[in-house]
């Protein structure tokens, strides 16, 4: 006889074994996906964990994002959970480059400058408290440049090239047993009652999946470029260089609202400039293709449950979406995060329920 977990909540009822043999949907595979995927691989290793997604790999945003951990304060309005979430990330990115998996997962400790050509101080909390060698940047280093400055900062955190990190993560969970089913979702109902649980990481996509009216593009434009003398990162006034694995990404544009996936020939021509400014050996560099992706921006980032509507009634389903800019840096974090609030649905326990 099996164990029966029963949940009432007004006109749903959800009932579930102990996740032992059971199924869990993940919508979305991206760096979110994966990680979420994943992390709730570990905890319920008995339970069929299964990836649904319309893209993979090199076809979703997160695997041509500059991929650096620096995150920021402002992601949501609870400064001690974004504090947790970055800790988290950190963490788990520090234990893969310490590992032998370093390489294939293309997780690297890169040093950099953060400029100003305007600030001579200017402040980011989470980086200064996280990364440990952050330091101010005084006159002479600043003399460095052949562009005039008012102010930097120096430090070192995990530059993660998710050309690598996504095809390893999906490869660890099919290793583990996941199924991945290629396919879009238009409403949640299209997911089978089987799966007992479903955590929706599907990024911008969540817009149309919920009529989420909170998230917005913030459309981004790059130059990646072949440059393997790069071996720091650079972040100035508002264009930055972040050397991947195989290639340099140079950048980039914040459009907010903007949809259009077009390369913009003048946007591209104000990067490349102001990059080779500030590095001019990048001139020598061998272009290799320009990309626009469109950051699913949302005033908070969204991790909690709610329910939606599902064939004749209700079902709860966790999000783990609107990462903005900083979906990389976050992704374990609030998988994590997801990966708790799956695990209060099943005990039942402080439910963390909010409205769309
Ligand atoms: C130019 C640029 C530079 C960036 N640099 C950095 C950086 O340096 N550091 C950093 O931390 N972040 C950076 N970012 C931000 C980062 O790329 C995003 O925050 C992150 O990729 C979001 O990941 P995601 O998994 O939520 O979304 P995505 O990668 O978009 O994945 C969404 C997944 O959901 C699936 N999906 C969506 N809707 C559906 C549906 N209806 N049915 C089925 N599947 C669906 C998609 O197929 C995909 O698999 C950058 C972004 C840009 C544009």
């Amino acid at each position: 006889m099996k164990n029966f977990i029963i949940f009432k909540f007004n006109t749903f009822e959800l009932k579930m074994t102990e996740l032992e043999g059971k199924d869990i949907a993940i919508v979305g595979a991206g760096v979110v996906g994966l990680s979420t995927a994943l992390s709730l691989q570990e905890e319920f290793p008995l339970a069929n964990v299964t990836i649904f997604a319309d893209k993979f790999n090199d076809e979703t945003l997160s695997s041509d994002a500059g991929g650096i951990f620096r995150p920021d304060i402002n992601v949501h309005d609870d400064a001690e959970r974004v504090r947790t979430w970055c800790k988290d990330s950190l963490v788990h990115f520090m234990d893969i480059i310490k590992s032998s998996n370093s390489s294939q997962a293309g997780i690297q400790l890169v040093s950099g400058y953060h400029l100003s050509s305007i600030f001579s101080s200017f402040k980011n909390k989470l980086v200064e408290d996280l990364l440990p060698d952050w330091r101010k940047l005084n006159e002479k280093d600043l003399k460095l440049f052949p562009v005039q400055l008012k102010g930097g900062q120096f430090y070192t955190a995990p530059v993660v090239d998710c050309r690598y990190y996504l095809p390893w993560m999906k490869s660890k969970f099919e290793e583990n047993g996941g199924t991945i089913i290629k396919k879009h979702i238009s409403k949640f109902e299209e997911i089978s009652e089987d799966y007992c649980i479903i955590v929706n990481c599907t990024g911008l996509g969540a817009k149309d999946l919920l009529q989420d009216d909170m998230l917005t593009p913030i459309r981004g434009q790059t130059i990646k470029v072949k440059a393997p003398w790069i071996k720091h990162f650079y972040y100035s006034d508002d264009v930055y260089i972040i050397p991947g694995v195989d290639y340099v990404t140079l950048g980039g544009v914040k459009d907010y609202g903007n949809w259009n996936m077009k390369v913009n020939k003048y946007q591209q021509q104000y990067i490349w400039n102001t990059c080779i400014e500030l590095i001019p050996s990048l001139e020598k560099a061998e272009i290799l293709y320009h990309w626009v992706g469109l950051r699913p921006y949302r005033p908070s980032v969204r991790v909690d449950a709610i329910f939606v509507p599902y064939r004749d009634g209700y079902r709860m389903i966790v999000n783990n979406y609107g990462h903005g800019s900083h979906g990389v840096a976050l992704s374990w974090g609030t998988a994590q995060e997801a990966k708790r609030i799956v695990k209060q649905i099943i005990t039942r326990q402080n439910l963390p329920l909010s409205k769309l």
